[in-house]
């Protein structure tokens, strides 16, 4: 049985059914003399609680790990014995620094693929042809990419997935095949926006943690970490990310790890 939302679900459901259905059976007689002071219901109240939070628990995992494929199955990493790996930039593009980093990846020819954010792309659509011209892809990453995006209708989801897709498309005349959930959440709602569009659903198996730590300790941790397959998650909306990544990059061509896209890691198409 694979781990999934829809088989835990029907676990967790038998299970709370089976409880209920032993409850009425073997406490009902009890419970003409006894009330609700019969050791059995507190026994099944235990087990209910216990059931239910497990439940909970798993929900609350499978929703925020997108390696977990809970909800959806994702693109995370590549074979581990080829010694290939892929960096990806969210959350762009940003003016100055996007350009300031295509000028690093051109410097050392390293293609790298980006999830934009449609509201982002708007006012910046020469980035976005500067980026696709120098041969880097370009992924979906939401329209609004609001801290509520999750809490949406699974059309209001495809709606922004289609909006930013057509977006893409007007300026670069390629419509995209994979798609980055926000922050890396999914839920039902996701899943099911995502199967509708079609889309590959694109997580990642080394999360920098670039916005919240300083450039050194970002270093550390992907120097330390990188593995071969990995799909690195970084930010083209902070200032450190020009030197991370020059760094970075030198750092794999040392260690013999090639920089490839995404395209080439996952073996998959990029472009509809
Ligand atoms: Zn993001």
């Amino acid at each position: 049985m694979r781990f999934n939302y829809k088989n835990i679900t029907y676990k967790f459901l038998l299970i709370v059914s089976f409880l209920i259905i032993i409850g009425i059976n073997k406490g009902f007689n009890y419970l003409l003399i006894n009330g609700f002071s019969n050791p059995i219901y507190g026994t099944i109240t235990s087990l209910l609680i216990i059931s239910t939070i497990v439940y909970l628990t798993t929900l609350f995992f499978g929703s925020y790990l997108i390696q977990l494929n809970f909800h959806i199955k994702s693109l995370n990493k590549a074979d581990r014995t080829i010694n290939k790996i892929a960096i990806t930039f969210d959350d762009g593009p940003t003016p100055q620094i996007t350009e300031n980093l295509l000028n690093v990846l051109e410097k050392h020819n390293v293609k790298a693929t980006f999830f934009m954010i449609g509201k982002n792309i708007e006012n910046n659509k020469n980035i976005v042809k500067k980026v696709d011209a120098q041969g880097h892809i370009i992924g979906n990453h939401s329209y609004y990419h609001a801290n509520m995006f999750d809490m949406q209708s699974s059309k209001k989801m495809l709606a922004e997935i289609t909006k930013t897709n057509k977006l893409i498309k007007s300026i670069i005349n390629k419509e995209p095949t994979i798609f980055r959930p926000p922050f890396g959440i999914t839920n039902p709602m996701l899943a099911k926006a995502v199967r509708k569009s079609k889309m590959h659903s694109i997580g990642w198996s080394l999360r920098s943690l670039d916005t919240i730590k300083t450039k050194n300790q970002t270093l550390k941790k992907i120097k330390s970490k990188v593995k071969n397959g990995d799909i690195i998650l970084l930010h083209d909306n902070n200032n450190n990310i020009i030197e991370i990544t020059e760094e970075f990059i030198n750092y794999t061509k040392n260690i013999g790890i090639e920089i490839v896209s995404l395209e080439h890691l996952l073996k998959i198409k990029a472009y509809k």
